[in-house]
């Protein structure tokens, strides 16, 4: 049984909430001490007990909870998580019914109302990650909603939270139906991927880049001399090689980033023979590649917000001038540097202002040729600006 505890919203974000802010945060709350128990149901009130909204409580690194619904009657049950189930799956019935991508979103957070979770598809396999113990009290609710609300073949998940000894005896990736086939071979617009549904805290790759790499495939990579730092399993330099990329250069310091990528050529059918794989930090790399003065048609920059290796630790809001400036030596007259950053602590605007510092300080010109943030299936909520993540930017050097 979820407990039912009544707060009261601070009146100063109390218009907010009535706009449709999903997040319940600590600051919001007046009287956010009464709340202890993850899952309980928290049913929002003004300061004159006027019903606002009513979520659940879930820590997760962003905040205390998040909003469900502003109906006072709802009840949080299967057939509420159905309602939310098929208007995501409905929102995405292009994606469904596309032969050329079988790996998408299907329900994003607190984009498609439900914050906490997200529920992702690979070629009828669904994986359910839960942001929270307080959303995961919810799960055999929310996977009797699934199973009624779609065709699978089976379902995975993925706990990314810290349970702190909880839920220990449930440790297992795989929920129900059948097994996938490892590697599970996905497509994104016609592109392959390899990926493994239980195989530690990702599966091989990032759904959110699917038009990133769509871009350079279609658009910029025929040709050119390709060096993708922060590479993981590849993705990026894989569709360059597919829109006939000279070379490719994949820079990672992840021991395993090299069997992984290897792997996604090889279901691509690509010849390894032009594909550099390069266990390394790439900031050791960048200095080789000064110094050698190497030279890319294309740099794709793709850190994670926040990283510590043994020599460096990189934040996004704080050295991406850096890692640009690096990038930017080592590009080609005329080539294209790509920016992406998954940060959510300052917007497209800024990561601009970042750009502009860094080809400044080198007395370097460039123009922007296209950006790009979060595909139509990571649905987000407009009153919800971090959930707006996603920041790419083509830029051409000159
Ligand atoms: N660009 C990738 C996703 C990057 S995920 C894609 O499109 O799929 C971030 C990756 O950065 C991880 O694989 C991690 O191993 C790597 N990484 C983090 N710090 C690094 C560093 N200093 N040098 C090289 N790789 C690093």
């Amino acid at each position: 049984m979820h407990k039912i505890i009544s707060l009261t919203i601070d009146p100063l974000f109390v218009k907010s909430y009535n706009n449709g802010y999903p997040l319940i945060s600590k600051e919001a709350l007046l009287n956010w001490q009464k709340v202890t128990e993850e899952g309980s149901i928290i049913n929002l009130y003004d300061t004159h007990k006027k019903f606002i909204a009513k979520g659940y409580y879930g820590r997760q690194n962003k905040g205390y909870g998040w909003v469900l619904s502003s109906d006072k009657n709802e009840n949080i049950d299967v057939d509420f998580f159905k309602k939310k189930i098929t208007a995501a799956v409905n929102y995405r019935n292009d994606f469904f019914s596309s032969k050329k991508t079988t790996a998408f979103r299907v329900l994003n957070g607190e984009g498609d109302g439900l914050g906490g979770l997200t529920i992702d598809y690979f070629e009828g396999y669904y994986l359910l990650t839960w942001y929270s113990v307080g959303i995961y009290t919810f799960k055999e609710t929310i996977l009797e909603a699934l199973k009624s609300s779609v065709e699978y073949k089976g379902i995975y998940q993925k706990k990314r939270f810290d349970a702190k000894g909880q839920y220990l005896d449930d440790t297992d990736d795989f929920i129900c139906g059948e097994k996938a086939p490892e590697p599970l071979i996905v497509k994104e617009n016609s592109g392959k991927f390899a990926v493994y549904l239980d195989d530690g805290a990702m599966v091989g790759v990032f759904l959110d880049q699917k038009e990133v790499r769509k871009s350079i495939r279609d658009t910029y990579a025929n040709g050119k001399t390709v060096l993708n730092t922060f590479s993981y399993t590849g993705a990026f330099s894989v569709f360059a090689a597919l829109g006939g990329a000279k070379e490719t250069t994949s820079v990672d310091l992840a021991n395993r980033s090299r069997a992984k990528t290897q792997e996604q050529f090889e279901v691509n059918n690509i010849d390894l023979e032009k594909q550099n794989i390069i266990v390394e930090d790439v900031f050791n790399y960048f200095k080789y590649a000064v110094r050698k003065k190497l030279s890319f048609d294309m740099v794709v920059l793709d850190p994670p917000s926040f990283a510590r290796s043994k020599k460096h630790t990189f934040s996004a809001s704080k050295d991406y001038v850096k890692l640009l400036k690096e990038a930017i030596q080592i590009t080609a007259k005329s080539g294209i540097i790509v920016a992406s950053t998954n940060a959510a602590n300052f917007d497209m605007k800024r990561f601009k202002g970042f750009i502009e510092k860094a080809f400044k300080e080198l007395g370097a010109k460039y123009s922007i040729e296209e950006t790009f943030s979060l595909p139509r299936d990571f649905r987000i909520n407009e009153t919800f600006k971090e959930g707006d993540y996603l920041k790419v930017v083509f830029i051409r050097k000159y």
